[in-house]
């Protein structure tokens, strides 16, 4: 069969390979892809700067934002069937406190795999094998918009990790400011604004398709090369209750620390592999978070409850907003044309391979 692998920090490695369609074992399901999302890590893979293939092999498929449909069941297979369509989650656990207990996103000691990226195969391909327990049966209704399910999901944490660590006080927060508006950043404001709370955003440029989404979402956009994050409280007349932070800078991280309200909560998801360093006032820094009161949490991947409650609000999302998440997927590519729909993510929100 087709798939699309790397050679492990080798640039731009990502190319078609033929393998064998792979075989199943009694507890496993095989899944026929149909989409597979592309995101910076899968970039960064072909890059030469992450990436490690499943132990004694040379080749890594990428890939981890899939959407497939079962097409065959090992004999003690009970919550999928043919015809189902599917996600795969990402992350396969060790055997820590936090993995036993099926909280792998939560790994205590690191010694996790993850599929396309860390030791385990990805998606890219025809045909994919995996246990019943790593999928999540998606309603057929969602159609192609499922492949938005797993960046759904580490959005879904992300706002989870708010509520679990606010839940420190009384909170009723009416104002979010999201910092990066790829496609993570879009997916957070929908959810944050099908749970009611004002919504603003921020990166640092303009861009009219970008605007046309906001403006349907009922979201304020502020350009960061205009306006200084510190002035957006300002700016809006009101305090940030959250924050969440998607831009891929720590300097920007650094600030949403200080920006954020009395008694607010900023998560971080950004992965930040270089080694900027920037000289702030330690002393300020400290004392705002100090006086008020203000939690700063990180969030990584997503439990399997972060799926499930994002196939509840893509649904809620497509009723409330139709049509919005369809203009979310910018750029459709052959597994063939990858090095070419790696290239175009940076003029798109979201680059799916079809199969
Ligand atoms: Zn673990």
């Amino acid at each position: 069969m087709k798939a699309v692998a790397v050679i492990p920090k080798q640039k731009d490695s990502a190319q078609v390979v033929d393998i064998d369609t792979p075989t199943i074992s009694e507890n496993e399901v095989l899944v026929k892809i149909k989409l597979v999302g592309l995101d910076g890590t899968d970039k960064e893979i072909n890059g030469g700067l992450y990436g490690d293939a499943p132990e004694g092999e040379k080749l890594l498929i990428i890939g981890h934002e899939s959407l497939g449909e079962v097409v065959k069941t090992g004999k003690s297979v009970r919550t999928v069937k043919s015809g189902d369509m599917v996600v795969a989650t990402v992350r396969r656990p060790d055997d820590c406190i936090n993995c036993q207990a099926g909280e792998y996103d939560m790994c205590l000691k690191g010694a996790y795999t993850e599929r396309g990226i860390k030791g385990g195969h990805g998606y890219l391909s025809e045909y994919y094998a995996e246990d019943e327990r790593f999928l999540v049966k998606v309603p057929k209704e969602l159609g192609d918009l499922a492949v938005l399910l797993e960046p759904t999901s580490v959005a879904e944490k992300a706002i989870r990790m708010a509520y679990t660590a606010q839940k420190r006080v009384i909170w009723e927060p009416e104002t979010a400011l999201i910092t990066g508006t790829g496609s993570l950043g879009l997916l957070t404001a929908i959810l944050l604004r099908l749970r009611g709370l004002e919504v603003i955003s921020v990166d640092r440029s303009d861009n009219e398709y970008k605007e046309t989404i906001f403006s349907e979402l009922g979201v304020t956009h502020f350009n960061a090369q205009k306006i200084s994050l510190h002035d957006i409280p300002y700016e809006m007349g009101r305090q940030l209750d959250l924050i969440i932070e998607e831009t891929g800078s720590s300097t920007v991280a650094l600030h949403a620390m200080m920006i954020v309200g009395i008694n607010g909560v900023v998560v971080l998801t950004s992965i930040t592999g270089g080694d900027t360093r920037i000289q702030i006032c330690a002393d300020c820094f400290n004392q705002g978070l100090v006086l008020g009161n203000k939690a700063v949490v990180g969030s990584v991947n997503a439990h399997r409850k972060d799926f499930e409650q994002g196939i509840t609000d893509l649904l809620a999302a497509e009723k409330q907003w139709p049509g919005l998440l369809a203009k979310l997927i910018t750029g459709r590519y052959d597994p063939e044309e990858i090095q070419e729909a790696l290239l175009s993510m940076k003029d798109n929100i979201k680059v799916v391979i079809e199969f």
